[in-house]
């Protein structure tokens, strides 16, 4: 596994991948604009030929994208729907200019699953068109009326897509054990729950985040490696797995760059092979 964490982009998002080597980091993950804003003024070339050309001068072997944390693709409201697809869309785009591969985002929320489920489905069937950006559904804890806290949610939505090739999944190790995925008590029924619905080759990128809360509460609240239900050992066994081997291990854990990069030494200290 890539181990790393979600890096700040404040400044620009040229600055990211030296924050990244500062902490660590082998992978990076960034969001695309600020993610609490709909609007932001459009990046200039210039910004990202500076972020790819930092890429390689510090050293970041994989970078992936987060979505803003505004955006419901699940929703039912019309305008919050238009809204969220057409910014959806246009982070899509800002990854083809950053030459990111990958865009995790939350499914979305609907009260009503299976119109949840229909409406993400049809909003990736739009953004997929205009960008060339895979875009990864990230496994959710369930909180509230959250889509994707099973992973029967996300083939359904996968499903829905035409092409297949343009969606994957991102599994959040908190969020999983959150929503009674028991990655600490039995860790290969897990996996091949994973393979039965959507395959192990569709996983592409994995949140490494211990939890505060039990297995099965659908909270989602991250813990520090080790510090939380999790525990070191789950963590030990997801770091040496083959199966995820070339994937990045992104942390988003509590704290600040001081936290990422103690939590990011513990994590290395758990490899088997250096
Ligand atoms: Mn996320
Ligand atoms: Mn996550
Ligand atoms: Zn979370």
């Amino acid at each position: 596994m890539l181990l790393g964490a979600h890096v700040s982009i404040a400044g620009s998002i040229a600055n990211a991948p030296q924050r990244g080597k500062d902490m660590g980091c082998e992978a990076i993950q960034i969001f695309t604009k600020n993610q609490r804003q709909w609007k932001v003024k459009e990046m200039g070339a210039e910004e990202a030929e500076s972020f790819k050309k930092n890429l390689s001068k510090f050293g970041i072997e994989s970078t992936v994208a987060h979505a803003s944390y505004l955006v419901n693709l699940g929703s039912g409201k019309e305008e919050l729907y238009k809204k969220s697809l057409e910014s959806f869309a246009e982070e899509g785009k800002r990854c083809d200019a950053l030459g990111v591969k990958h865009l995790v985002f939350h499914p979305g929320t609907n009260e009503d699953e299976k119109e949840g489920i229909k409406n993400i489905s049809n909003a990736l069937n739009k953004a997929i068109e205009n960008t060339k950006t895979i875009f990864l559904l990230e496994t959710t804890a369930g909180q509230g009326s959250s889509i994707g806290y099973k992973l029967e949610h996300l083939a359904s939505i996968m499903d829905w897509v035409e092409h297949k090739k343009r969606v994957g999944a991102c599994l959040d190790t908190c969020h999983m054990y959150s929503a009674g995925y028991d990655i600490k008590g039995n860790y290969e029924k897990v996996v091949e729950s994973i393979e039965g619905n959507i395959g192990i080759e569709r996983v592409k990128v994995i949140h490494l985040n211990d939890s505060k809360n039990p297995l099965g509460s659908r909270i989602d609240r991250h813990e520090h490696i080790g510090k939380g239900s999790l525990g070191i050992e789950s963590f030990r066994t997801l770091v040496n797995d083959k199966r995820w081997a070339n994937l990045p291990g992104i942390l988003e854990t509590p704290g600040g760059e001081e936290d990422y990069r103690r939590n990011l030494g513990i994590l290395k200290g758990l490899r088997v092979e250096k």
